[in-house]
This record gives structure tokens, C-alpha cells and sequence, in this order.
């Protein structure tokens, strides 16, 4: 269960693909599969009958649980990296029903029921949580945890934790770069603390979806996790400020629907906006011989929230999320498409 990350491609993010499992519906149908894992970094995509190959830095197939997606992506490296002081994010990227939230935070009724300990249907966010409880007792410097919950709708902004504040607003300060104005920031003791949190937010941004008639595959949200150690070196305290960002994007069937009628183009066409901002921004970052002049990072809330923690020193891991079934082939080349041109 070691790290089967490819070191190759772009420095500041690695991608991996997962391919979930068919579900009831798609092996009822009978549907016939159209993508296979070959290699620890290599798949291969059948249309009529023709295969096409593509390289990750890895690929996880329909067999990989919970615990090994965590192991393979190496997502310890980017928790020791956030806690030496550095910005780290994962993002799930996907169509709605490839798995972006169980990988990310596991399946919600589960999680809703708190009966999540040892069992594997856990995702990224109450491992990686563990992990750094676990490695910040064994540590030298004294953490200060604290976490927030965002999440990014039509580039409206919402506090998952506190949703009665409404629409909150994108500012910039030297000492901060960008933030959420009036974000409820909470302080978290222990790993059950930022539990806590995710199912907080969760609920919210399932409630939210329904009481405010959002569809919540159009959103984005994000869960902060801002580590503080401090050190107390020849009778000086030193301080350090580590992030980490979990992102549960918004379904990339989205990207395509721009062309749709009267109210939705606004809708669509701003979460297009984020997901289509992600892209450019990933890409010239990764893309050293045609470098943009500048990155975008501005051009949307998602970028603009996300800019410390894409580029320079910050670290980044994409787990592209796709259906196994033929019947989705198209969205698949889309998401393999998206994923592999920010490498
Ligand atoms: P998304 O967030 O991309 O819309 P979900 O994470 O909600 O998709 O996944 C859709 C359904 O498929 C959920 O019921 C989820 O539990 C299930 N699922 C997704 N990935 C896997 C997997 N690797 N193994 C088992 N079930 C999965
Ligand atoms: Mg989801």
C-alpha cells in the first residue's frame, strides 16, 4: 500500500484518476465497461472498439478501497507539508455521480450517522485528519488547529458553518492575500472537533441546496484545515501557518451546458468560470514553455481562494473521479481531457 505517485510532470500538481466501481443501475443495464486501469499510471479508454491510452501520476482502478486511495496518492507527503508551513490542496474533479464525494469525504449517510471509525467507506478528509493528530503529537512544535467550510456557488460565496450569514465577499489584504470576509473560522482541539465540522458543513450544503433551490452538483465547497506550530527555538517563539484545502468541485458535466437557455447561462456559465479558471491556472502553472504572462488567478473565486495554495511551494493533488460505464464515455474523455491537460 505504499505511494505508486508518478514523479514526473508537473511540479506543483500531480493528477490521479479514479475509476469507481459500476453501480446497481449501470450493471442492471448491462452496461459494457469503457475504461481500464493497465499500470499503476497508465489507462486505457475503448470506443467502438478502439483504445486509447493515458498516462497519471496514478491510476487507481475500481478494486482500490478508501485506505489505499489514501496510501497510493501519498497524501501523507502533502499533510507533512502543510504542517512544516506550507499551502496543500486536494481537489476532486468529476462528473456528479463519479465519486468526487466519497473520495473526498466518504459516503454522508455514514457520516451523518457517525458510525465511521474502521470502516472503510471513510474518505480523504477524516484519514488525512487522523494522520495529522497523529503526526502533530509526535511532533516538537505545539499546533493550533482551525478550520473552515466554504462553499462557491454561481461565484457566490456561503459559510457552510454558519449559513445564516448569507452571501460573504472575497477580500485581499497584504497579510492574508485573499479570504472570506466574516468566514466563521473555529478552533479545533481534536480530530473529533474537525469531524464535527465536516458534518456541520455537509448537512448545511445538503439543507442549503434544498431550502434555496441550488442543485448542489453546481457548487464547490471547501474545507480549511489552517495549522499554526509554534516552536520555541534558543528562547524565541517561531511561528508557522500550513493550510490544507480539501475541494469537492462542482460536477464538470457543467463545464459544457453553457449554451442553455434564458437564467442558466448565468449559472452555468459562472460555474463554468471556476472549474474553466481551475483549468487555465493549473495548467500554465505546470506548462513552463508556452508560460502565460500571468496566471488568472483573479478570474474567478475558486482561483482567487486557492491562489496561495496553487504555484510557488504550495503542493496540489487532482483526483480525477470517472464512471467505469460505457454509457458515460463522453464525460469521461471530458474529465480524462481536463485532468491530463494540466499535467
Ligand atoms: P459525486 O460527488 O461525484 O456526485 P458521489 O461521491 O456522491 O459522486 O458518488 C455517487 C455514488 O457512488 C454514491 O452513492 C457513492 O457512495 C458511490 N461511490 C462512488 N465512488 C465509489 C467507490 N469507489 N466505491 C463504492 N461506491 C462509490
Ligand atoms: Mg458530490
Amino acid at each position: 500500500d505504499t505511494s505508486v505517485l508518478d514523479e514526473s510532470g508537473g511540479e506543483s500538481v500531480k493528477v490521479a484518476l479514479r475509476i469507481r466501481p459500476m453501480n446497481q443501475l449501470e450493471q442492471g443495464r448491462g452496461d459494457e465497461q469503457c475504461i481500464k486501469a493497465i499500470s499503476d499510471s497508465n489507462c486505457q479508454l475503448y470506443y467502438k472498439g478502439v483504445a486509447k491510452q493515458f498516462r497519471f501520476n496514478a491510476v487507481l482502478d475500481e478494486r482500490c478501497t478508501q485506505q489505499e486511495v489514501f496510501m497510493k496518492c501519498n497524501i501523507q507527503e502533502l499533510l507533512d507539508a502543510a504542517l512544516d508551513g506550507y499551502s496543500a490542496t486536494i481537489f476532486a474533479y468529476g462528473q456528479t455521480g463519479s465519486g468526487k464525494t466519497y473520495t473526498i469525504s466518504g459516503v454522508e449517510e455514514r457520516l451523518a450517522r457517525e458510525k465511521y471509525i474502521s470502516d472503510d467507506s471513510e474518505g480523504i478528509i477524516p484519514r488525512a485528519t487522523r494522520y495529522l493528530w497523529q503526526i502533530m503529537a509526535q511532533r516538537a512544535e505545539q499546533f493550533y488547529v482551525k478550520a473552515s467550510f466554504t462553499e462557491i456557488y454561481n461565484e457566490q460565496l456561503r459559510d457552510l458553518l454558519n449559513p445564516a450569514s448569507g452571501i460573504l465577499h472575497c477580500r485581499w489584504n497584504l497579510q492574508n492575500g485573499f479570504f472570506v470576509e466574516d468566514l466563521m473560522i473555529v478552533e479545533c482541539t481534536s480530530y473529533s472537533d474537525i469531524q464535527a465540522v465536516l458534518h456541520e458543513g455537509m448537512r448545511n450544503r445538503k439543507q442549503g441546496s434544498h431550502e434555496l433551490n441550488k442543485d448542489s452538483s453546481r457548487s464547490h465547497s471547501i474545507l480549511t484545515a489552517y495549522l499554526i506550530g509554534e516552536q520555541n527555538i534558543d528562547g524565541q517563539i517561531v511561528k508557522r501557518y500550513g493550510k490544507f484545502s480539501f475541494v469537492d468541485l462542482a460536477g464538470s458535466e457543467r463545464l459544457k451546458e453553457s449554451k442553455s437557455q434564458g437564467d442558466m447561462i448565468k449559472e452555468t456559465g459562472n460555474i463554468n468560470k471556476s472549474l474553466f479558471t481551475l483549468g487555465k491556472v493549473i495548467k500554465s502553472l505546470s506548462d513552463k514553455k508556452n508560460k502565460l504572462p500571468y496566471i488568472p488567478y483573479r478570474d474567478s473565486k475558486l482561483t482567487m481562494l486557492l491562489m496561495d495554495s496553487l504555484g510557488g511551494t504550495a503542493k496540489a493533488l487532482m483526483i480525477a473521479c470517472v464512471s467505469p460505464s460505457a454509457a458515460y464515455y463522453e464525460e469521461t474523455l471530458s474529465t480524462i481531457n481536463y485532468a491530463t491537460s494540466t499535467m
